[in-house]
C-alpha cells in the first residue's frame, strides 16, 4: 500500500517549509488538508500542483475510511493542517490511528510547531513540560482546569486566542498567583513577533491596554516547590513518621 505522510507546514513565515516537505507534497497523489482554500494558497507559493481533498474534524470519520481505501490501493497521501504540525491540537490522529490499524505506513515530515517554537525561546524549563491545548473559552471551565494545574512542577503550555488573553491572565493570576512566571509568545515567525516574559502581574499590566492581536502560546512557569505545612518541629515529626528508621 501507499504511505501516509504527516507533513508540517509553516506557522507564519513561509521560509519555514522544509525541502523534504515541498518534495513530498509534490510527489504524493493527494493532499488531505484542513481548509483546502487556505492550503491552496500555501501550495501555490511553492509551485505545488497536487490535488487537495478536505479533511477536518467534521468529516474525519467518513474521510478516513475513503483515504485508507486510496492508500490500500497504492496511492500515497500527505496530511497537512492550516499551520504547523498536523495532529498537534489539530485534526488527524483518528486517520493516523486507523492507518496504523490497517497496516498502512505513516511517516512524519517534521517542521514547525507553535508549541515547540514558543518553548525554545521562552527561557523556561523544558526538560519536561505539560501541554494542555486550548484553555476552555468560559471563565468557569478555565478556572477548573487551572485549579488542577496550579501545583504543576513542570512548565505548562496552552494555546490561546488573542481576544481571551486578558481574561485568561486574570484567571491565572487568581488561581496560580500573580508572582508565577509566564511567557506569552505572539505571532511567532511573523512580522509582529513578540515574546513577553515576566510575572503574571507584569503580563496583566503589559496587556492591560488595547486590543491584543494575533496568535498566542502561553507558557506558565513551574509552581514553586511545595512548602512544608506545619512548624519545623511538626514537619520533622511527620518526616520521621513517614521514614522507616528502624
Ligand atoms: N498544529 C499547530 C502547531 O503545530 O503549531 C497548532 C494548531 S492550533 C489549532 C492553532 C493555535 O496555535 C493558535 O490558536 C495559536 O494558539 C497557536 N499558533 C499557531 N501559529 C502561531 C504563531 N505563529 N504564533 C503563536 N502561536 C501560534
Amino acid at each position: 500500500s501507499g504511505i501516509l505522510y504527516v507533513v508540517a507546514t509553516p506557522i507564519g513565515n513561509l521560509e519555514d517549509m522544509t525541502y523534504r516537505a515541498v518534495r513530498v507534497l509534490q510527489e504524493v497523489d493527494l493532499i488531505a488538508a484542513e481548509d483546502t482554500r487556505h492550503s491552496r494558497k500555501l501550495l501555490e507559493h511553492y509551485g505545488i500542483k497536487t490535488p487537495l481533498i478536505s479533511y477536518h474534524e467534521h468529516n474525519e470519520e467518513q474521510r478516513a475510511a475513503q483515504l485508507i481505501e486510496k492508500l490500500q490501493a497504492g496511492q500515497s497521501l500527505a496530511l497537512i493542517s492550516d499551520a504547523g504540525t498536523p495532529c498537534i491540537a489539530d485534526p488527524g490522529y483518528r486517520l493516523v490511528f486507523r492507518c496504523r490499524a490497517a497496516g498502512v505506513t505513516v511517516a512524519a515530515v517534521p517542521g514547525a510547531s507553535a508549541l515547540i517554537a514558543a518553548l525554545s525561546i521562552a527561557g523556561l524549563p523544558t526538560d519536561a513540560f505539560r501541554f494542555v491545548g486550548f484553555l476552555p473559552a468560559k471563565s468557569h471551565g478555565r478556572r477548573q482546569v487551572l485549579e488542577q494545574l496550579k501545583d504543576e512542577q513542570q512548565t505548562v503550555a496552552f494555546y490561546e486566542g488573542p481576544h481571551r488573553l486578558q481574561a485568561s491572565l486574570q484567571d491565572i493570576a487568581d488561581i496560580c498567583g500573580e508572582d508565577r512566571l509566564i511567557s506569552v509568545a505572539r505571532e511567532l515567525t511573523k512580522r509582529h513577533e513578540e515574546l513577553f516574559g515576566g510575572t503574571v502581574a507584569e503580563a496583566l499590566e503589559h496587556y492591560a491596554e488595547g486590543k491584543v492581536k494575533g496568535e498566542l502560546v502561553l507558557l506558565l512557569g513551574p509552581a514553586p516547590p511545595r512548602k512544608p505545612q506545619g512548624t519545623v518541629k511538626e514537619e520533622l515529626a511527620r518526616l520521621h513518621a513517614e521514614t522507616d528508621l528502624t
